[in-house]
């Protein structure tokens, strides 16, 4: 697989499973089980693995691509995807112990769905510093008690990545990171998810209540799981997060170009609404100049995780801060450009609004990055 075959296999899967029930799954909060089934058939759940388990081993351009196709159509299904791909991405990064190769051969042949349980009620968006604290078992591993505020796929995949304080952890930084499997005795599901976007992501509570994890699921060494979320989750979880944004602007601007052209006033001579209205095609046009400036800024972060150097980080925490907003301002001004129409659910622009909102307060939320853009400027420590 590269490239360029992984996104249009995303593409096909987006038109042909997501496209038909994207609205729908929408409405009722489904999760869609059948939309991982073809992810995995395809490959896909073992983009970023390498080839010694079965993975495409491909990187951050194949991400950005395989999100943003599907997100232009499902953005729940797209933020499915990139957690199972941070989540594996973690897994593939830990000590190869043969239970962690089993699960990343499972991974990679789309049999096994992950996730990230980072987030927990106590400390809120601030994922770095978790308050649950792991209990050592001496050799035989660990036991968790957490409460995870939100899991995207909860009760739906088959591992979650979780982090706790180390035994032994001094700071409110000194995490590991564990891997639990579906299925462990304490491991619930404890609320359903009904949010205003996002809705058929399954991005429930979780409660932890005393799960033993044996020593070989342990995915770093004590105190290794804050650099592991700094280095490998946050910089991919950026990029991919802008790339959802991207879908959205690209779903929200087709969708307006669609009404504009065939919604008509026939007291002007059945004239559409874009032969008739001037202001509605300069809003069209900042749709499309916003969209294209995401995408160029989306491609330079790429560039930057493909070649790193100084200025890496920056772009990497300016890319979720900026695609954040971007999505919100133009999903807003399709929803004026569409009127009524697309206030009353007509076109679908009202979803992908409700869905580009979750982006500025998924952690880090867009005010943390500033907060960290800010201080990175300035030569401060970020924590
Ligand atoms: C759809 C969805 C899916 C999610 N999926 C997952 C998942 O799979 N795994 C996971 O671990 N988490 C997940 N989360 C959780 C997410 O990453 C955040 O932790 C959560 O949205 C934070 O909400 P909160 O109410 O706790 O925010 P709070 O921390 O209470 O923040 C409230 C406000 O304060 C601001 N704020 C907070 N700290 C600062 C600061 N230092 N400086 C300036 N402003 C600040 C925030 O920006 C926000 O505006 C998901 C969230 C959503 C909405």
């Amino acid at each position: 697989m590269n490239v360029e075959i992984a996104a249009s296999a995303a593409s096909a899967i987006a038109r042909s499973v997501l496209a038909p029930a994207a609205a729908d799954n929408d409405k009722q909060g489904r999760f869609s089980t059948e939309a991982i089934q073809e992810l995995g058939n395809a490959g896909l759940l073992g983009l970023m693995l390498p080839s010694d388990v079965g993975g495409a081993s491909l990187g951050p351009r194949a991400l950005a691509d395989v999100i943003a196709a599907l997100a232009e159509v499902d953005a729940s299904v797209a933020m499915v995807f990139l957690m199972h791909t941070l989540a594996s991405v973690t897994t593939a990064a830990a000590p190869r112990t043969a239970a962690i190769q089993e699960v990343l051969k499972a991974m990679a042949s789309g049999r096994h769905l992950s996730t990230l349980a980072f987030s927990e009620a106590g400390s809120r968006s601030h994922f770095w510093a978790p308050v649950s604290r792991a209990e050592s078992l001496n050799g035989d591993g660990a036991r968790l008690s957490a409460r995870k505020s939100f899991v995207t796929s909860a009760g739906h995949a088959q591992s979650y990545v979780a982090t706790a304080l180390s035994p032994n952890g001094a700071s409110a930084t000194d995490s590991t990171l564990y891997l639990v499997l579906a299925g462990s005795a304490g491991l619930t599901v404890t609320g359903a998810w009904d949010g205003l976007g996002l809705r058929a992501n399954a991005s429930s509570p979780m409660l932890l209540e005393g799960c033993i994890v044996p020593a070989d699921m342990r995915l770093t060494e004590e105190g290794g799981g804050f650099p592991a979320l700094l280095n490998v989750v946050l910089p991919l979880f950026n990029l991919g997060q802008a790339a959802v944004s991207l879908g959205l602007c690209r779903a929200a601007t087709a969708a307006t170009i669609a009404h504009l052209k065939n919604a008509k006033f026939e007291h002007l001579g059945s004239a559409s609404l874009g032969e008739a209205l001037p202001n509605l095609r300069a809003q069209l046009a900042t749709m499309q100049i916003e969209t294209d400036g995401l995408r160029a800024r989306i491609d330079d972060t790429v560039g930057h995780l493909e070649h790193p150097g100084d200025l890496t980080m920056l772009r990497v925490l300016e890319v979720k801060a900026a695609a954040g907003e971007t999505a919100i301002a133009v999903t807003s001004l399709a929803m004026r450009t569409c009127g009524g129409a697309a206030f009353s659910r007509h076109t679908g622009i009202e979803r992908y609004f409700r869905d580009a909102h979750a982006g500025a307060v998924m952690a880090p939320t867009n005010d943390v990055l500033r907060e960290f853009i800010g201080k990175a400027l300035l030569g401060l420590p970020l924590f």
